[in-house]
């Protein structure tokens, strides 16, 4: 299903690295050899760009109608070998197969909503001070777009931003995760059977230092669109802004989940399980603190840990993953936590990580600041709602939170005070919708919102045109 060696895409044609070098692969879920994947490097992303480059202009002078029926054949297409894309995604992320099906039909729904911008994207018309003037504002192309991501959600994080890169008329080069390049290679062949000129989808396989760096250092790159950690995103930051190309930065979360003395625990407990360990906690929006109001502190804490105890466990990305989260929890016992549940590595092959639940530190404590990306939430217990809004925003990330009450006023208190993109009562700390612009504050991002019409903002730049006319004329 996956082929033994991934090549980039450029041009339309399917090559391997210039230097002739590999990456292995290996399966989370046993550690066995999956495939090879091009080890590119400035060389090759060199190629990508001026391929992108040349494609562009063509593609750009089709109308938006056009361009939204090349997305919309391509999520067709994409939901025709659904069970194909998904099983890609379970072999090189581990994850269950219900999920990938999920994140795969999350993906098609992505490019319906942008198809459908073909026949909307509107603009403004508004007045002039002088007279017989007519100011319109229209959508342009940026030209060159360079897509890196991450690994956790691998079609979705490749659809967020290509499908409303493309629709806007950019060409697109895009960095994978190292750790998922057979979706967004398989993406990448949909895309060509669907009409999407050679060109306009270039892929770029490769290490984050090595091939997305030159990537993000190119000259003729117009947009740097990113979705990954704090810590790159701040280096990325640095460069694109040596050169002032626009960047988008969609970066990490320490999402909070706040449980109120009135909240119905038991949907508490469900989304708070659902909110810090679904796809190993391995989602930017993933609940890692979980903030409770005194009286109901032991009776949460025993339905967490009870049902959490019940969870089938799911593997990290990669080695070097489950490591750091290892060394993560490890920090948190030295700095006076008590692990209430899971906390190791699973005896059995693969990166596996048990549903880890800690109690006992403050909000300055690294595990309360550090994202870990794995299935480690705290547990933190205050008295007031105002306790909570200080704890919760006492954090460097303010993605997305949530608030478990029966009190309309409690909830809209704390949505109004939050430090965060996305609000939820009585539900999970959860991500978008593709109609829902997605992004967050603080060290979450750079402003940006991805998804939703706010990606057309991302990916395309605002002209303003002024229509004089002459009475006399008339
Ligand atoms: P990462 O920052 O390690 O890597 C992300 C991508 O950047 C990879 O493709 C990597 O190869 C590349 N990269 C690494 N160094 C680079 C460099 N110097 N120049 C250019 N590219 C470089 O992140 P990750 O471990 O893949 O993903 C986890 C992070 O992503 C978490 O922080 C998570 O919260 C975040 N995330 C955010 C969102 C969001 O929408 N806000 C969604 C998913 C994941």
């Amino acid at each position: 299903m996956i082929p033994a060696e991934i090549g980039n895409l450029i041009g339309g044609r399917t090559l391997p690295a210039q230097s002739g070098r590999w990456l292995e692969k290996l399966r989370p879920t046993d550690e066995a050899p999956l495939y090879r994947v091009a080890r590119s490097d400035a060389a090759d992303v060199d190629d990508a760009v001026a391929a992108a480059r040349a494609a562009q202009p063509a593609w750009a002078v089709r109308t938006a109608v056009a361009r939204g029926d090349v997305v919309r054949e391509l999520a067709l297409l994409l939901r025709e070998r659904r069970e194909e894309a998904s099983a890609i995604v379970v072999e090189e992320t581990g994850k269950p197969e219900e999920l990938a099906l999920g994140e795969t039909d999350a993906a098609v729904e992505m490019g319906l909503f942008v198809a459908g911008e073909g026949r909307r994207s509107y603009g403004r018309t508004t007045t002039a001070s002088m007279e017989n003037r007519t100011v319109l504002t229209t959508r342009q192309p940026l030209g060159v777009a360079a897509l890196i991501m991450s690994f956790n959600t691998p079609l979705p994080n490749v659809a967020w931003k290509a499908f409303p890169a493309f629709f806007c008329g950019n060409a697109a080069v895009v960095k994978p995760s190292e750790h998922t390049p057979a979706s967004a290679s398989f993406f990448a062949q949909l895309a060509v059977e669907a009409g999407v000129p050679d060109g306009v989808l270039n892929v770029v396989h490769g290490l984050g230092e090595e091939a997305g760096a030159p990537l993000v250092a190119h000259h003729d790159v117009d947009l740097v669109s990113f979705t990954g950690s704090a810590t790159t995103g701040r280096v990325i930051n640095e460069v694109a802004a040596g050169r002032l190309a626009k960047t988008c930065l969609e970066l990490g979360g320490k999402n909070a989940l706040v449980v109120c003395d009135d909240a119905d625990l038991e949907n508490a407990v469900r989304w708070a399980l659902a909110s810090a360990f679904s796809n190993a906690g391995q989602r930017c929006a993933s609940a890692s603190r979980i903030v409770v109001q005194g009286d109901v502190y032991e009776d949460f804490r025993e339905r967490l840990v009870t049902a959490a105890d019940t969870l089938d466990p799911q593997t990290m990305i990669s080695r070097e993953a489950m490591e750091r989260i290892l060394a993560g929890i490890a920090r948190a016992r030295e700095d006076g936590a008590d692990v209430l549940s899971g906390g190791f590595r699973l005896e059995r092959p693969g990166w596996y990580v048990g549903p880890t639940i800690v109690e006992g530190v403050g909000s300055a404590a690294a595990i309360s600041r550090t994202e870990l990306f794995g299935p480690v939430t705290v547990l933190y217990r205050v008295a007031t709602l105002d306790d909570a809004i200080e704890l919760v925003n006492d954090s460097p990330y303010g993605l997305t939170a949530a608030i478990h009450t029966a009190s309309l006023h409690r909830a809209m208190h704390f949505a109004g005070r939050v430090q965060a993109g996305v609000v939820v009562v009585n539900a999970g700390t959860h991500g978008s919708e593709p109609h829902m612009g997605f992004g967050g504050v603080k060290d979450s991002g750079t402003g940006w919102r991805e998804a939703g019409i706010e990606a057309l903002d991302v990916y395309s730049d605002l002209k303003v045109v002024n229509l004089v006319v002459d009475p006399s004329k008339a």
